[in-house]
């Protein structure tokens, strides 16, 4: 094959208008990528054999050359709340998770862009733990596919978040690829107000991102003073609050969409009157809505979560300057799944005796790894 695919290359590395391009380049018509594509994310095929309205001679050129990939939860967990908290293996050994939370009548899927995280945020487990590699956009693509399977309940899976492990601006190519395929057509086809990028604040990919697709941006601003801010996030240092508002203030926002800023309360490092105060002001200029999300602790973190009074405080003060201000009291806790508590090497917290799925085991409240 003469191609810049080699053999079993993953489909779902490939962007719909490559594939038809490669195919057209071997003179096979291009509309069969969107029916192939359809077949893969509408129908949930899992080889080429599966596409009937294929010829068998195209249907075993494609097996030839391409393989369709799909992970499979090796453990899942399931919080008191009713979030659950999937570990997927990945096919060189590392391992990734994601996170189903229930909202209402719908789920959200909280999604991993990296096996671990090279931005290094000190209040982040995941950014303690390192960086190991991105994933690819297969393996992006792979835990929203797995999640819709996993879901019996008549409550559909509605809306995807990149809050999971790792920087998904670090790994822009493959995000952004997948991005395209949960938005399109062919693809999931999930809304693109229902699908929301959250970011520590690369700014200058905040720029590639506005031209490249359409989608909710999140920014993880975390303190509204320099000091501050490169103190808990190293990434400050490359692009300090200037730089970052900036290209937040230059990405297209719809009518009636608003940016959503986020805000980790850190007990006596960013949660005084001050700080609520100073984010006001940095935040006049936007469409904005701020959530703060109490601090979710780990082991061996210095830092401590506010009192609640704290968190009703800095939220007041937020809405006595006319935002929109939610606190994200984040579910799953109990299983390590909240903001931040996702980590690299998740089997190095398997129990001896966690080798096999039990998710009745976890719904008791035991421990499945
Ligand atoms: N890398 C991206 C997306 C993953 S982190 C980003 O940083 O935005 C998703 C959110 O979890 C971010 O807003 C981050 O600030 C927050 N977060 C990280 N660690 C946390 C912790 N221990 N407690 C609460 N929120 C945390
Ligand atoms: Fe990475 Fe986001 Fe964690 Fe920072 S908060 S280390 S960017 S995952």
């Amino acid at each position: 094959m003469s191609s810049k695919y080699s053999p079993l290359q993953d489909i779902k590395d490939i962007a719909e208008s490559d594939l038809a391009a490669w195919l057209s380049q071997h003179d096979i018509a291009p509309y069969r990528a969107g029916q192939i594509f359809r077949w893969i994310y509408h129908r949930n095929a899992k080889t080429f054999w599966e596409m009937t309205d294929l010829s068998k001679t195209l249907r075993q050129w494609l097996s030839q050359r391409l393989t369709i990939s799909h992970l499979q939860a090796e453990k899942t967990q399931v919080s008191r709340d009713g979030s659950r908290k999937y570990l997927f293996p990945l096919t060189d050994g590392h391992h990734v998770e994601s996170v189903l939370i229930p909202e209402g009548d719908h789920w959200t899927l909280c999604i991993s862009s990296q096996v671990g995280c090279p931005m290094g945020c000190r209040f982040c487990l995941t950014g303690t733990g390192g960086f190991i590699r991105n994933l690819t956009s297969g393996e992006i693509i792979n835990q929203v596919c797995a999640a819709k399977e996993a879901l019996e309940s008549p409550h559909p899976l509605t809306n995807i978040v990149f809050m999971g492990m790792g920087e998904p601006l670090a790994n822009y190519e493959n995000v952004l690829k997948a991005i395209a395929v949960f938005l399109g057509s062919n693809g999931l086809q999930f809304s693109k107000r229902r699908v929301t990028l959250s970011t520590v604040g690369v700014a200058s990919a905040i720029d590639a991102l506005g031209k490249d697709a359409s989608l909710n941006l999140a920014i993880s601003l975390n303190a509204a003073d320099n000091a501050t801010r490169s103190r808990i996030m190293p990434v400050n240092d490359a692009y300090p609050l200037d730089a970052l508002l900036s290209a937040c203030k230059r990405f297209p926002v719809p009518a009636g969409r608003r940016l959503t800023f986020e805000y980790v309360l850190l007990s006596q490092v960013n949660d005084s009157a001050e700080d609520a105060i100073r984010l006001a002001g940095l935040l006049k200029p936007f469409r904005a809505k701020i959530n703060l999300i109490p601090f979710n602790p780990f082991e061996g973190s210095p830092f401590k979560r506010p009192p609640s009074e704290t968190i009703l405080a800095f939220q007041d003060l937020l809405i006595q300057h006319h935002f929109t201000v939610l606190i994200r009291w984040s579910k799953g806790q109990d299983i390590g799944a909240a903001c931040g508590q996702l980590r690299t090497n998740a089997l190095s917290r398997c129990t001896p005796d966690s080798g096999v799925s039990d998710t009745n085991r976890a719904m008791t409240g035991n421990r499945v790894f």
